[in-house]
């Protein structure tokens, strides 16, 4: 089909969703004459997600489902459905209606005027704690700021032309930050505004710490400011130390007798805590290092269906 839009979903645990999700983005996309598919991918869900993908695919023949063998979040699932996508031009959004599907219809008419990436910004967070939306922005500012791409209110709400997208999946690295990688690329680039709607059914799957490890994470896999912050603290403590030093010196030299071990051992304590959270920090990426020469892959697929019946054997 021509100008077809494949819409990518990630799904994990969305149960309650699927059946409604592809309802509305059939009459959405449908009304909108735009020629469709949807690729959701079961990332693993401990609930009934794939027997409704496989409802859902029995009903419209638009529907591919991609099974994982286990959970391998959400970047991986993005990253597979991408990966099957076979329309002109991929869009990328969360399975619990959070990210209106009317909006797909705006960033359809954008791309059709030439557009290669179409990014999704969020007007407002929603409805999200005081501490969450202070760390988020807190996070993307530091982003902002090392990547030099704008960070604040992104989201993975996007549509992407094909040479993008193949561009993307021509990447090797396995921690990869979607939301910052599809600005990365470059290409033609605009962004339209959503509002964060609230989550229908089902529960968001982020917890707070969850959301510190992906904000760490992110930072590791897009840049080595961390490892700079490193070299700073060391330059800062040897600098003070030398002060210490000619401080020490000019005491003893005036007949004055250095005393005290309480010095001694809080400097000892603060130059041994900098030490090892610099290994820390080191060891992280050393970590990452690690996991991208094992060259294992991303996620793995069980199961490929489309229009509700298994093409496992005939797919990818
Ligand atoms: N998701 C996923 N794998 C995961 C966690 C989440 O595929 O390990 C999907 C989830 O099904 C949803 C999207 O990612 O479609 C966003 O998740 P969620 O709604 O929980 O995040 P929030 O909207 O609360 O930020
Ligand atoms: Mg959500």
């Amino acid at each position: 089909m021509k100008n077809m839009l494949s819409v990518v979903l990630p799904a994990y645990n969305e149960g309650l969703m699927i059946g409604k999700t592809c309802r509305v983005l059939r009459e959405v996309l449908e009304g909108a004459g735009i020629p469709y598919e949807l690729v959701l991918v079961n990332d693993g869900s401990s609930d009934n997600t794939w027997e409704e993908i496989l409802k859902a695919g029995h009903k419209d023949p638009a529907v591919l489902g991609v099974r994982f063998s286990r959970n391998f979040g959400k970047e991986a699932a993005v990253f597979a459905g991408m990966a099957q996508a076979s329309g002109d031009v991929v869009a990328v959004m969360d399975c619990d209606l959070q990210h209106p599907p009317e909006t797909l219809i705006e960033m359809y008419a954008l791309w059709k005027q030439g557009y290669e990436v179409i990014e999704g910004v969020k007007k407002s967070r929603g409805r999200e704690s005081f501490l969450h939306k202070e760390s988020a922005g807190f996070f993307y500012g530091i982003m902002s700021k090392v990547t030099g791409i704008n960070m604040q209110n992104a989201s993975d709400f996007k549509m992407m032309d094909r040479q993008v997208v193949d561009n993307i999946l021509a990447m090797p690295e396995r921690n990869m930050f979607f939301r910052a990688t599809s600005s990365w690329v470059g290409f033609r680039t605009t962004s339209v505004e959503f509002e964060v709607r609230e989550r229908e059914a089902g529960e968001s799957k982020w917890s707070t710490w969850s959301l510190v490890k992906y904000a760490f994470t992110n930072i590791v896999a897009f840049t080595t400011l961390p490892l700079q912050f490193v070299t700073v603290a060391g330059g800062i403590c040897f600098l003070g130390s030398l002060l210490l030093i000619i401080y020490s010196l000019v005491q003893y030299f005036s007949g004055h007798a250095v005393e005290g071990y309480t010095t001694t051992l809080l400097v000892l304590l603060l130059i041994g805590s900098a030490i090892m959270l610099s290994l820390g920090i080191i060891g992280y990426y050393i970590a990452k290092i690690y996991e991208e020469v094992k060259r294992r892959p991303r996620y793995i697929v069980s199961r490929i269906m489309r229009g509700g019946e298994d093409v496992s054997e005939t797919a990818r």
